[in-house]
């Protein structure tokens, strides 16, 4: 049996550990805290499939410098951490080129159009089938001056085969009854799902594959030794090496720090996200709810309804300022009626976020039995199944599914 080593056991590394088992590959996970709260298992829980236009900030005129002035608002740069951002913000800038952007765009169309059928089937895999609601979701606005300037990006997803309706105020009452009326239109967004909690499904896996015979070794992996074509090992804090046929990274936003030490270079920040979970308000709303022009999202969970959103650009020590969580909460006293705040839980996670908005997914560049699935920013519960699938095929060196040349690690 050919062994796979794989470092992180975030909704990532678990669902490849999966697909791997599924291949016959026996697979050691190891994670510095299998139950900690990374942000696989505090985010907002939604299948946001149609997102396939990559972030940047083209079109958005003096909108970012408002952000950035406001102290809450919903862009952040910390200033100490500003000069280590510089070469990410560069080649972010790069994204608004209309080929790139256009290129980028088709292959997140290609990898999110897989989604939800690769979900479904590690859903059922894992007994968690009824924790999947595809009731779709509703992004919102409030003025019509604001969904026209999105128009375009409405029509070019649709082009790219996701699913739409335009509704109009009365529409988004009747969709939402929760919602204070002040939406002037909504888009029903059809192709997207929400799951009951994200800390339950990386529960549900980790058991699913430790039931399938895979070992959890608790510890931190301060390098990968990995020469040319020879068996890789994970170096650990303590000198334990770990060495297998195969080794996978997926170690969310600390994996820029391991691929460096196999060789390749890599732009990755972590883009921090805040959000509040409210227990007693998951019957408020029926679906995920996108405030298109706030910048926010409400998902209803079991756990209760998840506020959530912001992107902070202030590394991997900087402490939370969970001030960000209290002015999301805020917005959202005024856009959802009767908020009940008993018993709130106020949560940051680090966003894995390369600047072109595509994940790494596929073999390293400077040894040839690594290989890289990290960097999925803010659709990695969403791509994680169909990443895990296309790893799965990877490593049986199999025909993968789609083109994996936009998702290579040599495009840096
Ligand atoms: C506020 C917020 C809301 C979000 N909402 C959504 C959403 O609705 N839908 C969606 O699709 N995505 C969403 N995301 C994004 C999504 O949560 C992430 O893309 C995804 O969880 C990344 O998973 P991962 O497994 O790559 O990383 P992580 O969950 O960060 O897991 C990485 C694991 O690697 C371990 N690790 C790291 N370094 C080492 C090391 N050196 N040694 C040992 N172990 C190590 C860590 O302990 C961790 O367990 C959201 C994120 C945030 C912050």
């Amino acid at each position: 049996m050919s062994k796979l080593v794989i470092v992180g056991a975030g909704v990532v590394g678990l669902s490849c550990a999966l697909a791997a088992q599924k291949r016959g590959w026996q697979v050691t996970l190891i994670d510095k805290a299998f139950e900690g709260d990374r942000a696989s298992h505090g985010n907002a829980g939604g299948l946001a499939v149609s997102e396939c236009i990559p972030l940047s900030l083209s079109g958005l005129g003096l909108k970012p410098v408002k952000w950035l002035l406001d102290p809450l608002g919903p862009l952040a740069i910390r200033a100490s951490h500003a000069p280590r951002l510089l070469p990410w913000f560069l080649a972010l800038r790069k994204v608004a080129e209309p080929e790139n952007n256009r290129r980028i765009s088709n292959a997140l169309a290609a990898l999110n159009a897989r989604c939800i059928g690769d979900f479904e089937v590690m859903l059922n895999d894992i007994s968690l089938s009824h924790a999947l609601h595809k009731v779709g979701a509703l992004a919102v606005y409030e003025s019509h001056a604001a969904f026209q300037k999105d128009k375009a990006e409405w029509m070019l997803k649709r082009t790219l085969g996701f699913q739409w309706r335009q509704v109009d105020k009365a529409g988004v009452m009747a969709l939402e009854p929760g919602l204070a009326p002040v939406f002037e239109i909504g888009v029903l967004l059809e192709d997207w799902a929400h799951i009951d909690d994200p800390a339950q499904l990386v529960s549900a896996l980790r058991q699913r594959v430790q039931a399938l015979g895979a070992t959890l070794a608790r510890g931190s992996v301060t390098a990968v030794a990995a020469h040319k074509a020879s068996s890789p090992a994970a170096v650990l804090a303590d000198g334990t090496y770990l060495s297998a046929d195969k080794l996978l990274i997926a170690a969310g936003a600390w994996s820029a720090q391991l691929s460096n030490t196999v060789g390749d270079r890599v732009l990755l920040e972590s883009e921090r996200g805040y959000n509040t979970t409210l227990p007693h308000c998951a019957h408020l709303l029926k679906r995920q709810v996108v405030f298109a022009e706030r910048k926010f999202v409400a998902t209803p969970l079991s756990v209760g309804l998840r506020i959530g959103g912001a992107a902070e650009f202030a590394g991997l020590h900087a402490a939370p300022n969970y001030q960000r969580s209290d002015a999301l909460l805020a917005l959202a006293r005024r856009f959802i009626g009767h908020l009940d705040e008993r018993n709130t839980k106020k949560w940051m996670g680090h966003r894995p976020s390369t600047p072109d908005s595509l994940p790494v997914i596929g073999p390293s560049n400077a040894a040839q039995n690594v290989l890289y699935a990290f960097g999925h920013g803010h659709l990695g519960l969403t791509q994680s199944a169909s990443t895990a699938a296309l790893i799965g095929q990877l490593l049986d060196g199999v025909p993968t599914s789609i083109d994996m040349a936009p998702f290579s690690i040599s495009r840096f």
